[in-house]
């Protein structure tokens, strides 16, 4: 069970940040509670008597969403559902709503935000594979001088385990970057032990833009989660297919060596067995929905 001393629901970021600041030794932030809920309850860190629990939820500069040039900024309580409910950011992320259908359950999506699946910073977030490849950075806050300060850090850097992150003590995560991606075809592929609710074993997200031809590749990002303590960008297979001609044979040579990015110590040789199926569904799928969107962009130019 969880309880706690002290609990605080502040209006603002400046507000969050002091009692961030003033917080006791062991006190958290909590956003949807979705990690931090089944962590107590489930037993795994025991009954939980926490000195303090800080919830964001209220913080209205942590919500919504804006476009920035060519990155978007998710704000820290933007929420899963949201990116299958709002389709200016579907148009803007077209990977997010592919990983958000696949992602827990409806009544878990309206609560469980982005910025705490990266916070969490599970081997098997399903969150990390799709930011890694919207080349996503994460905005922290603390406050110095009475100011709030920001930093950012590439989302890469900021995960460095499994549980692990750089968010140091008097700092909250008020954002989360990543960059606009309209145009691009995505996907998001995910295998677990069971069809519902299902932990990732392996997923994978994978986005292409393709030529004014609609046969080469111009841009290529794909993302690896589930098989090692961090996820990770396949810069590897980027490489050998931009700018090629797309064809079944080149997504199948590029895809056949990322058995080898296996790192975890359980479910070894089948992890092997699945990833390279796994990139190339990823990119067949990214490929095919690049071609549609690329059609769909010349019929608008044609009629406009
Ligand atoms: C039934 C169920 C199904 C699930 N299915 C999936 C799934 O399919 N895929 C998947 O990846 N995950 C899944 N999860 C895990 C969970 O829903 C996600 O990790 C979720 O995105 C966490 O967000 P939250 O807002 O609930 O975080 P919380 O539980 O509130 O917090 C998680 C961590 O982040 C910290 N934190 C939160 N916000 C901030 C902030 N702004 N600044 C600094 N620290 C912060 C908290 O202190 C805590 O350490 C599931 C969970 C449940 C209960």
């Amino acid at each position: 069970m969880l309880s706690c001393a002290r609990y605080e629901r502040p209006r603002t970021l400046k507000e969050a940040l002091m009692l961030r600041a003033e917080a006791p030794e062991g006190a958290r932030l909590v956003a949807g509670a979705t990690d931090l809920l089944p962590w107590a309850r489930e037993g795994r860190a025991g009954d939980v008597e926490l000195p303090m629990l800080i919830d964001l939820t209220a913080v209205e500069e942590l919500s919504g969403h804006q476009r920035q040039g060519g990155r978007v900024r998710l704000g820290a309580n933007v929420v899963w559902q949201e990116f299958l409910e709002d389709p200016a950011l579907s148009r803007l992320l077209p990977v997010m709503p592919l990983c958000a259908v696949w992602f827990a359950d409806d009544q878990i999506r309206q609560q469980a935000t982005l910025a705490g699946n990266l916070v969490n910073a599970s081997p098997a977030a399903d969150g990390t594979p799709p930011v890694l490849a919207l080349n996503g950075e994460i905005e922290l806050c603390r406050l110095a001088d009475g100011q709030v300060m920001r930093r950012t850090l590439p989302v890469a850097d900021f995960v460095t385990g499994p549980g692990r992150t750089r968010l140091a003590r008097d700092e909250i995560v008020s954002a989360v970057l990543v960059d606009a991606a309209e145009g691009y075809g995505a996907s998001f592929q995910k295998v677990g032990l069971r069809r519902s609710l299902v932990i990732s074993v392996a997923c994978v997200a994978a986005l292409v833009r393709l030529d004014a031809a609609g046969t080469r590749i111009e841009d290529v990002r794909v993302a690896l989660g589930g098989v090692g303590p961090v996820p990770l960008r396949l810069g590897d297979v980027e490489e050998r297919l931009m700018g090629e001609r797309v064809t079944p044979e080149l997504i199948e040579a590029a895809a056949a060596p990322t058995a080898g990015r296996v790192a975890s110590r359980s479910r070894v040789e089948y992890r092997r067995r699945l990833v390279p199926g796994l990139v190339r569904a990823a990119l067949e799928e990214a490929v095919e929905r690049a071609r549609v969107e690329k059609a769909a962009g010349q019929r608008e130019a044609a009629n406009a």
